[in-house]
């Protein structure tokens, strides 16, 4: 059923539900666009909303071809819009969904977009800070790029700061999966510019494995994960590649790269990637593990195939004593051990062999993605100020020119 919003647009059929609101295909002025209608409870809340439309200009002045740009932003009666240029395609989860792990060309035809409009965000100032796949839009009307893949897009700037302000996570219990989330922010430290590089870096791996390096089990246990323990190696992945994956999920946000300087050099590998089928990497079953410390700086990463370990957050458990990981977070007991883990990469499969718990594991890893009431106080405390859209003073460099024009309108 069509409803107006505000004078100018009207949206007339619902493409999606997300965790901030419905999005609805609609038409404006100058033609069709995506109106992405906020919830009831966030729209109605006045602070929220007055701290958002003061963000607009941040909003409203990002220009790049891999950035969905916002067109308009309508706050009419207990309405609160975004109007978006409308992307004909798919999102990046849906497609990963289908296909389980991408050829690595793709992966990093994607990753290497994603980097590119991160690094226009990043110029302007504005750190993303909720990079994961749900949020990269992939455009199936125009050309295809390298790997066949299609133009990728992010969308959701601004959004994670309306969703997940500290007050509101813990009055409703919001949160979205702590896979992406840099160790830094778990550790209460103000979010820069490279948080959206370890998000990234952490969305390519998922790419090219099929899961998360930190994720599965109790969200505690992999935002410790995040502080503690070392990407597990894949097992066939270029050496060029794996090493740009190790320095952008670098525990220490001043070693990894810069967005433009991430997208150039994963341009630089798409010719070795050419005609690559995707990894043969089998997904973790989900066995507790033991728990795991990262090794120092410069130590040789674990093999292949290596134990990682599984801590989950519960309550009763003893104090964590380790002071390498600056959080109050603790050790459970065996039997609290929930979930168990994955993200640990194995030795290839025999040809022919079916991947273990392929489709078993599905609904796992979509619970995995549910909102989590345990985590949402976790996350809320770690994420501190709560600011999700962050004027980055020393990170950030001066505004540039912008790129190119959005997308082609249908
Ligand atoms: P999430 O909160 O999971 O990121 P969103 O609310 O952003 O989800 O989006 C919900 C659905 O709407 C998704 O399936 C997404 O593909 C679609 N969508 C979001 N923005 C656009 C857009 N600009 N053009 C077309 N489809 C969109």
């Amino acid at each position: 059923m069509a409803r107006k919003i505000g004078s100018r647009y009207t949206a007339n059929q619902i493409l999606g539900r997300g965790s901030a609101g419905t999005v609805w295909l609609g038409e404006g002025p100058e033609g069709p666009v995506a109106i992405k209608l906020l919830r009831e409870d966030l729209a109605s809340d006045q602070e929220l909303v007055g701290r958002f439309v003061q963000e607009r200009t941040a909003l409203l002045k990002l220009d790049h071809p891999n950035v969905v740009p916002v067109r308009d932003l309508v706050v009419d009666g207990n309405d609160l819009a975004l109007v978006m240029d409308l992307v004909r395609g798919t999102d990046l989860r849906t497609r990963l969904e289908r296909e389980r792990r991408l050829a690595p060309e793709a992966a990093v035809a994607i990753a290497a977009d994603v980097a590119d409009g991160l690094a226009a965000a990043h110029a302007a100032g504005v750190v993303h800070r909720d990079v994961k796949p749900e949020n990269v839009l992939l455009d199936m009307q125009g050309p295809l790029g390298p790997g066949g893949s299609h133009r990728a897009l992010l969308t959701d700037f601004g959004i994670a700061k309306l969703i997940d302000s500290p007050r509101r996570t813990r009055a409703t219990k919001i949160i979205g999966t702590p896979d992406y989330l840099a160790p830094e922010i778990v550790e209460g430290l103000p979010p820069r510019a490279s948080v959206d590089i370890y998000a990234l870096a952490t969305v390519l791996y998922e790419l090219l494995a099929g899961f998360t390096p930190f994720g599965g089990g109790h969200p505690g246990a992999v935002l410790r994960r995040h502080v503690t323990e070392t990407v597990v190696p894949l097992p066939g992945i270029p050496e060029e590649l794996w090493q740009l994956l190790v320095q952008c999920l670098a525990k220490a946000p001043a070693s990894r790269l810069r967005a433009s300087e991430l997208a150039a050099r994963l341009r630089e590998q798409l010719p070795m990637l050419r005609g690559m089928p995707p990894l043969d990497v089998d997904e973790p079953d989900g066995e507790p593990e033991e728990p795991q410390q990262a090794p120092p700086a410069g130590r040789p990463q674990p093999p292949a195939g290596a134990r990682r370990g599984a801590v989950p957050l519960v309550p009763g458990a003893k104090p964590d004593s380790n002071r390498d990981t600056h959080t109050s977070m603790r050790v459970p007991a065996p039997d609290e051990l929930a979930g168990g883990a994955r993200g640990t990469a194995r030795a290839p499969r025999t040809a022919g062999a079916p991947r273990p718990g392929s489709a078993r594991n599905r609904p796992a890893v979509r619970r995995r993605r549910l909102v989590l009431a345990g985590a949402a106080v976790v996350l809320a405390a770690a994420a501190g100020t709560g600011a999700w859209l962050v004027v980055s003073g020393e990170e950030a460099a001066p505004p540039r020119d912008p790129g190119s024009t959005a997308p082609a309108p249908p």
